[in-house]
């Protein structure tokens, strides 16, 4: 696949679904979910012009970290679920950590944060469709767990992601969207301290992005759509 060309037409599509729901089309980042790649097709997407690299799982990150992969990217986040004893390969080596989901994942950061004496920005995972096989917490548990994230000063909460189910029909997702945009601006009204700034809301992947940024995202973590397909799990 030419990178170069696949990276113009997202950039394309993204600005084109922003601006038919009259939004600004800067106000939304393109994230490439980089798992399975290599050093080699991960520095050609940021030549190419992808501004973050999504990465979900911990030993491709420190992998590609070492092999300086992701020098020239704005940032480097981490989208993958995460065990709270690989903390330390992550606080402070990514720009925000999108997926934490639990108490315990949020003391684990907080602790390394302090440690390395920084503030590790944070989104909360939300569960928006309540499947069973899912990381993120439940809607209804949001609020208390912003609440003690609040309390740990190593720790900036920036917003909210969620991963809907696969999407069998076309627009089947808008809803989880809209719930999730919902939620983001109610917990936006609570942080009026200003201790952070809420400003990211990561959703929509290859499938359903567009939808996504027509119920407010302004990060979309695109995979396949960049790369091509991914071989089946277990054959790698
Ligand atoms: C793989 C992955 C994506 C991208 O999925 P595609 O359907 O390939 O675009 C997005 N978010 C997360 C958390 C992922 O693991």
């Amino acid at each position: 696949m030419d990178l170069t060309a696949q990276v113009r037409a997202i950039q394309e599509r993204i600005a084109a679904a922003a601006t038919a729901s009259g939004r600004n089309p800067e106000e939304i980042t393109l994230c490439a979910a980089t798992k399975v790649q290599t050093d080699g097709t991960v520095r050609a997407a940021i030549a190419a012009g992808v501004p973050v690299c999504g990465e979900n799982r911990v030993q491709e990150l420190v992998s590609h970290l070492e092999a300086d992969a992701y020098a020239g990217a704005k940032a480097v986040h981490f989208i993958g679920h995460l065990q709270t004893n690989k903390v330390r390969q992550v606080v402070g080596r990514v720009d925000l950590i999108q997926s934490v989901d639990s108490q315990r994942l949020l003391q684990a950061v907080a602790a390394q944060a302090d440690k390395l004496g920084i503030v590790q920005d944070i989104l909360l995972e939300v569960n928006i469709a309540r499947e069973a096989s899912k990381g993120g917490c439940l809607p209804e548990e949001l609020h208390g767990l912003l609440d003690f994230a609040r309390g740990f000063k190593g720790i900036r909460p920036r917003g909210l992601m969620a991963i809907p189910p696969v999407s069998a029909t076309p627009g089947a997702n808008r809803r989880y969207f809209a719930e999730m945009y919902k939620l983001f601006v109610d917990i936006k009204d609570e942080m009026t301290d200003n201790q952070s700034v809420m400003d990211c809301l990561s959703m929509g992947m290859s499938a359903d992005y567009e939808d996504a940024i027509a119920e407010g995202a302004t990060l979309v973590r695109v995979g396949t759509a960049l790369f091509g397909p991914r071989p089946p799990m277990g054959t790698r």
